[in-house]
């Protein structure tokens, strides 16, 4: 039993990263079915890829042998676990992709053992773009044989899957990048806000930078939209500043401290304050300006 593939999966959460998901499973043939707290949104999907009706979700959920999760926090994830458990045969997986913490992820895979149901944390990175592509980093938590049996679903919505080894462990592999997304976003958008003041060509310091030692993804795909105050592409800072809550609690659960987390936290609730927080992480710029007024200030 526990060799045989998934192939009937259903998707419980249609947003910017669970709706273009679906349409890849959909398009491998993977997908039964999917599920929205909005129902508006479930009844638009099952519209556009012409999915077959069930009589009701206990139907649907008994149908599948996968249920993959896609929704926002860790609370959140507790909430939609609930709407199926029950439902779900034994035998059958559940897969999350939200970011949620390695304990969360710990703890429901404790939840759905009791009733013979598998779990894997199954964090991604790449964004709005890479699940549209279906070419998603996927860093995997779970028993190998579950992650096996699993093969065929992560090809069909990523390009690069690591098992990373048991539950939670790809949870705490997706804390480790956003803390690198954090630094990397802190040094360029403080770099820039340098540049702007030195008065630079922007254009040519991002092009003869990016071919340098300090050339990253960052710097060449948000640069020149940052400079030009625009901030409606990429990844929600809002998104960000919660994941670094999980990486801020991961962190000191080790009994340590890191300021770059700290700061970011500080920073990112700064701007949500401010109301930007559906703009991009690299509007963090805008802190990084004030800077210099503020130093302008100073001089006077
Ligand atoms: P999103 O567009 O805001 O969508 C959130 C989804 O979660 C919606 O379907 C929402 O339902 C559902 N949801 C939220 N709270 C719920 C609750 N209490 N009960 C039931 N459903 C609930 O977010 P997203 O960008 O798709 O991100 C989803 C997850 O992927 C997050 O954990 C995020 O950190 C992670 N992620 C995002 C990106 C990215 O670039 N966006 C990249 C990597 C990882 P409604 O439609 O009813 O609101």
């Amino acid at each position: 039993m526990s060799e045989i593939k998934l192939s009937k999966v259903v998707v419980y959460g249609l947003g910017a990263m669970g709706r273009p998901m679906a349409r890849n499973l959909h398009d491998h043939g993977l997908l039964i079915g999917v599920k929205n707290r909005t129902e508006g949104k479930a009844m638009a999907m099952m519209n556009e890829l012409n999915l077959a009706e069930f009589e009701d979700d206990e139907d649907m959920f008994s149908h599948a042998d996968c249920v993959l999760t896609c929704v926002s926090a860790d609370d959140d994830l507790q909430a939609v676990v609930q709407d199926f458990i029950d439902y779900l045969q034994p035998g059958s997986v559940v897969i999350d992709c939200s970011t949620v913490s390695p304990n969360t992820a710990r703890s429901l895979a404790d939840d759905l053992a009791s009733k013979g149901i598998a779990f894997m944390d199954a964090p991604v990175s790449g964004g709005v773009e890479g699940a549209k592509k279906g070419s998603l980093s996927i860093m995997v938590g779970a028993e190998r044989e579950q992650y096996k049996r699993a093969s065929e679903v992560f090809a069909a919505i990523g390009s690069q899957i690591t098992h990373m080894g048991r539950v939670g462990q790809g949870q705490a592999t997706k804390a480790v990048n956003q803390v690198m997304v954090a630094g990397v976003a802190q040094a360029v958008c403080s770099a820039l806000a340098l540049a702007e003041n030195c008065n630079l060509d922007l254009k040519k310091t991002i092009e003869v930078l990016s071919a340098g030692a300090a050339g990253n993804w960052f710097l060449e795909n948000r640069g020149h939209t940052m400079v030009n105050d625009e901030f409606n592409v990429g990844f929600k800072l809002s998104l960000l500043h919660k994941d670094l809550k999980i990486c801020q609690s991961t962190v000191e659960e080790l009994g340590a401290h890191m300021p770059l987390i700290e700061d970011s936290i500080k920073e990112y609730a700064q701007l949500m304050a401010r109301d930007h927080g559906d703009e991009d992480i690299s509007a963090l710029i805008r802190l990084k300006r004030e800077l210099f007024n503020q130093a302008g200030e100073n001089h006077e």
